[in-house]
């Protein structure tokens, strides 16, 4: 999607280890116009999959979950980041490892807002070993609930989680993908 791939280009930067931060405009700030053409993108990718639920984990991927949602006209849910006592104890839990943060942590959602009736559609920010991905796919495994497909803002298709989940034949729509970056220059996949 040009509109996101442009903005990477001017307010993007490449941190050591093969990060992307774009702070200014998803992962701290939020640029709330960007955000609904990204939700609007995800509609029109996913508008004949008959989503019923959102699917995201807190805190990055609730923006674009909630822009998506708007149009889609249904409940988004987030996973929470480690246990929650007043998360109460009816919960699906999944162990995942940080890309970012280099440590494991535990996803956590309640029973009372995934079941075997919902078909979900799973959106985050970031592809990119796919543990996060992974995590969310095992919390709809626990609920018996269908997966739609998943949306990502940026997948890093240097990394191997997208092309993971496309060989186990999942639908993964991602709005930008990086082929290679360096501390001066990102390559984008042609789409
Ligand atoms: P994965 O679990 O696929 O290895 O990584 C995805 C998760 O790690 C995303 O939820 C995102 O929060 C974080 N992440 C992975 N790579 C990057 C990156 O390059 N930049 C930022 N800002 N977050 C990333």
């Amino acid at each position: 999607m040009k509109l996101l791939e442009d903005k990477i280009l001017q307010d993007g930067r490449v941190l050591p280890g093969g990060i992307l931060k774009i702070d200014s405009f998803l992962n701290h700030q939020l640029d709330v116009a960007l955000i609904t053409e990204l939700g609007k993108e995800f509609y029109r990718l996913f508008s004949s999959a008959r989503v019923t639920k959102i699917l995201t984990v807190e805190s990055s991927g609730i923006a674009l979950a909630f822009a998506a949602a708007q149009c889609f006209s249904v409940p988004v849910v987030f996973a929470k980041k480690g246990h929650h006592k007043n998360v109460g104890s009816d919960v699906y839990t999944a162990d995942v490892f940080s890309f970012t943060k280099g440590i494991p942590y535990t996803m956590t959602v309640s029973k009372a807002y995934l079941g075997a009736e919902d078909n979900v559609l799973v959106i985050d920010d970031f592809l990119a070993n796919g543990a996060a991905a992974e995590g969310l796919l095992s919390i709809l495994g626990q609920a018996g609930a269908k997966l739609a497909g998943i949306g990502i803002a940026v997948e890093k298709g240097f990394q191997p989680g997208g092309a993971q989940l496309r060989g186990r034949g999942i639908h993964v729509e991602s709005l930008a993908i990086i082929d290679a970056m360096t501390d001066d220059s990102i390559v984008f996949k042609a789409q």
